[in-house]
């Protein structure tokens, strides 16, 4: 058994980051804002607005992050990809965010235009790899930039390895911090980060979480990912496709396994994809130790 559980010890707190998706009607808008308010007084190190496929939401992603940092006290970072844009179209977007006072970026490819599975074809006048458009970023302003890491390496890479040199192209040319591909086997993340390590690599990993909230769904994003979906994991969801209660309920509890034992070995930052969804995520920040800071107590009058 370990020795340390923050959450019973509520010392050595992790960090935390919440990435959000951009809405697409008035009903997603308000229900993102209630999950956003729900979580900012967890003071989240940042938060993240992703970018559609091919760039489908450039203004929603822009006008969700730029209204987090009008209206909340959030670090917000904006998704940003090279697809289907020329290095022109994509540097009119990063001069706007400086201008709306967003200083992180998550630099990204991106999918292929042609749906996840095609070859990806680069835009002819685009950024040709991820680590161009870092440094591009770099370039147009001092950005942090975060980019993407995959612990089972990405789909189309021919070996971890050669993925690990790719994320060291990213790292080189100037991110600062990257947030895994979700995983469901803390070993796979931890074997991962040895590998980075051994090539160099210093940047903090954060691990990507995701809460299971609809396992079918789940399993199937991770089958397009390269992510593998453990038996056991299939196992504790089975029989309960009607039941979403009870789902609910075992979501909570894997999700908290996962990350109570990513804690204990020494995880100080985590990265959770919240489906614009707070439930869950808050609770488990809860057993992490996070709270929402109490109001001071009240002075006492002396006697
Ligand atoms: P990259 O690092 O660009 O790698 C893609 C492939 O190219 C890999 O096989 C890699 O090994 C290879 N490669 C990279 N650089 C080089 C190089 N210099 N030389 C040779 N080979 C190289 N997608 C969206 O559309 N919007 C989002 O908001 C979004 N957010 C994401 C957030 C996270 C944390 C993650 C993990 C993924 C996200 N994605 C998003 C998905 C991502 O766009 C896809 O997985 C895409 O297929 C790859 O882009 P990438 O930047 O993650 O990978």
């Amino acid at each position: 058994m370990s020795a340390f559980r923050p959450s019973r010890h509520g010392s050595r707190r992790p960090r935390v980051s919440f990435e959000f998706f951009p809405p697409k009607s008035a009903e997603m808008e308000a229900s993102l804002w209630e999950s956003v308010r729900r979580l900012e007084p967890l003071k989240p190190a940042f938060v993240s607005v992703t970018y559609g496929a091919g760039g489908s939401t450039r203004e929603r992603t822009h006008n969700t992050v730029k209204r987090m940092v009008d209206e909340t006290h959030l670090r917000p970072a904006a998704h940003l990809t090279c697809v289907s844009a020329s290095c022109a179209e994509v540097d009119d977007v990063i001069r706007s965010y400086w201008a709306a006072g967003v200083r992180h970026i998550v630099a990204l490819r991106g999918d292929p235009a042609g749906g996840l599975g095609t070859i990806y074809e680069p835009h002819p006048d685009g950024y040709q790899q991820t680590c161009d458009l870092v440094a591009g970023i770099r370039r147009i302003g001092d950005f942090e930039v975060t980019v993407s890491a995959y612990p089972e390496k990405h789909p189309e890479a021919a070996s971890l390895d050669a993925d690990i040199e790719a994320l060291k192209k990213k790292v080189d040319a100037g991110a600062t911090r990257a947030i895994t591909q979700f995983f469901f086997d803390n070993d796979v993340y931890f074997r991962y980060l040895d590998k980075v390590r051994s090539h160099g690599i210093e940047i903090p990993i954060l691990p990507g979480i995701v809460p299971v909230q609809n396992f079918k769904q789940t399993a199937g994003f991770a089958r397009k990912t390269g992510a593998s979906v453990p038996q056991w994991l299939a196992d504790r969801f089975e029989g309960l496709e009607d039941d979403p209660a009870t789902r609910r309920l075992v979501a909570a509890a894997v999700c908290a396994e996962q990350v109570l034992d990513l804690v204990d070995r020494g995880v100080s930052d985590l990265h959770f994809y919240t489906m614009n969804k707070a439930d869950l995520v808050y609770a488990i920040c809860h057993l992490v130790g996070l709270k929402p800071e109490t109001a001071p107590a009240p002075q006492v009058a002396a006697a």
